[in-house]
């Protein structure tokens, strides 16, 4: 799946549990933290692939997502890169092919995403604010750049930069601290998962089963089978599940902000 693809579906989904949580949880969430929950998941959608990395010294190649922050985020997904080949050859068995690079690997695992959802909630209540800010940032500008990705690509990494630090801010500062921050941490696993079931409905797979071996296998890769797996780019892809993503996400955001609204205006329904 493309990166806007991902953002939408770990937008969609965040909304959607929320919706549910509030219609029969009863757990309700105020609109800021609404949109952080949401913008952080849409950013987490696209993290596991910071781990496509491109030639950092000639400021080459990388996914979309790597170039969020310019080589700044280039440089990161290269480190990542490598850690993943690395812990792919630390972990592989006889049946495991060679690799040359660590894309879709370490980061496309349930491992990884409650290591990120348990990271960043430990971050937020160990540095408390200023975890919470940098954060933010980080993942308000993957979130654009996913979501926007034209303007994004037109605005250029500076002002998506200055845009995310700008939202990362005004968040923090209206932001409240006890139940905001537990939620960002779920919110960045949950995004990382979605992402995983993303690219399962592709081609080529992910290794969902790491590490459990399977027949001198660790890295399995599972996917749904060529004549029912997705297309990377095609129009099943870029105008169906799209829009089928954005109608859930509108359809579950007005499902949480109408209710309040309407109260506001005394409008009994
Ligand atoms: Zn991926």
């Amino acid at each position: 799946m493309m990166g806007p693809s991902h953002a939408l579906s770990g937008a969609a989904v965040w909304l959607t549990g929320s919706w549910a949580l509030d219609q029969f949880a009863d757990y309700h969430q105020t609109p800021l933290a609404l949109a952080v929950g949401t913008a952080v998941c849409a950013g987490g959608a696209l993290f596991p692939d910071l781990d496509l990395s491109g030639k950092v010294t000639r400021n080459q190649g990388g996914a979309t997502v790597a170039r969020t922050f310019g080589v700044f985020s280039l440089f990161v997904a290269e480190v990542m890169e490598k850690i993943s080949l690395g812990v792919y050859y630390a972990t592989k068995l006889s049946k495991d092919p060679r690799r040359n690079n660590g894309h879709r690997t370490l980061t496309h695992t349930i491992p990884f995403t409650v290591l990120v959802g348990w990271g960043t909630t430990a971050l937020c209540a160990h540095y408390g604010k200023w975890a919470v800010v940098g954060i933010l940032f980080f993942m308000i500008g993957l979130a654009l750049r996913g979501l926007f990705d034209e303007w994004a690509e037109r605005a250029g990494w500076v002002v998506v930069t200055l845009v995310s630090a700008a939202a990362a801010w005004f968040t923090f500062a209206n932001l409240p601290g006890d139940r905001g921050y537990p939620m960002i941490g779920l919110a960045m696993g949950v995004g990382c998962f979605v992402h995983i079931l993303g690219d399962m409905i592709t081609r080529a797979g992910v290794p969902i089963l790491w590490p459990i071996p399977i027949r001198r296998r660790m890295w399995t890769m599972v996917g749904l089978p060529n004549k029912i797996a997705l297309r990377t780019g095609s129009k099943a892809e870029t105008v169906v599940l799209r829009a089928a993503l954005t109608v859930l996400a509108v359809l579950a955001a007005v499902g949480l902000v109408a209710p309040s609204v309407l109260q506001r205006f005394d409008i009994q329904v």
